[in-house]
């Protein structure tokens, strides 16, 4: 992916740098000294934004499993997560925290799924089928997430990039079932759009106010958008990929694991 840095910095191609100096270029915000290297040298490597936990994930995954979430007061509905893929079938899925191609470069979820609250999950079968007509379709990279794992990635995250992670005392929308991170992909080629920030990148390239970038990354994003608003969903102001369902507080924290949701039709 090719994008184009704040005004004043060097462009710089995270597809011909390696990872680390990819990241570095990131963190800097594009001001990197990194060799390209030949084209022929660098088809597509997996990208993928990364940081340096301030503990090893080791450590921090059997504290957050063992904590508590917090207790919320009030009504709620109950809980109906539905498998996004069970709906659509064409719904696709990159579910990043099931790799090593994540922001912790450590496999967080055992399975590679996409749960929503049911009306969540239907309005985003909606925005698929609107898509196609269009010639898009959407690929998922996160959906419902336990609680436990939005806790491990507030303590996994150095303090000045916090304002990229939900703080586990009130909770994450993904810890909600009703917040998803999705890009588009084109029905045709199978492409996924080029968008102007990678997944979970912590800069200001991921906002979706963000000016840079070329005009055709700026028109999809902003694509991706509508029709996600059209279906009441409302973009994160820190990224473009990440949208929450109007009804998200009608629903209290999860912190159930992927394995005993099941399959729900
Ligand atoms: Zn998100």
């Amino acid at each position: 992916m090719r994008f184009t840095s704040p005004p004043g910095i060097n462009e710089i191609s995270t597809r011909s740098m390696n990872r680390r100096a990819a990241l570095m270029g990131v963190l800097a915000l594009g001001v990197c000294a990194a060799t390209a290297l030949p084209r022929e040298q660098v088809a597509d490597p997996p990208q993928f934004f990364h940081i340096n936990p301030v503990r090893p994930i080791a450590d921090l995954l059997p504290l957050a499993l063992a904590a508590t979430p917090p207790v919320e007061s009030g009504e709620f509905r109950a809980a109906d997560l539905v498998e996004l893929t069970t709906l659509d079938p064409t719904i696709r899925l990159d579910i990043r925290y099931a790799t090593t191609r994540n922001f912790l470069s450590t496999p967080l979820y055992s399975q590679a799924r996409a749960f929503m609250q049911r009306p969540a999950a239907e309005a985003v079968v909606r925005v698929q089928r609107a898509l196609a007509r269009e010639g898009y379709g959407l690929l998922v990279y996160d959906a419902y997430r336990p609680w436990y794992v939005t806790k491990l990635f507030w303590d996994a995250t150095p303090a000045d990039k916090h304002n990229f992670v939900a703080d586990p005392a009130t909770g994450s929308r993904h810890n909600r079932g009703c917040a998803v991170d999705l890009t588009l992909y084109d029905l045709q080629t199978g492409r996924v759009a080029d968008m102007p920030s990678l997944y979970d990148e912590m800069s200001e390239r991921a906002y979706p106010t963000f000016a840079g970038g070329t005009p055709e990354q700026r028109r999809l994003r902003d694509f991706l958008r509508r029709h996600m608003e059209a279906e009441g969903f409302a973009v994160y102001e820190y990224e473009w990929w990440h949208f929450d369902y109007r009804d998200w507080s009608s629903y209290a924290i999860q912190n159930t694991r992927f394995e005993a949701i099941g399959t729900h039709r």
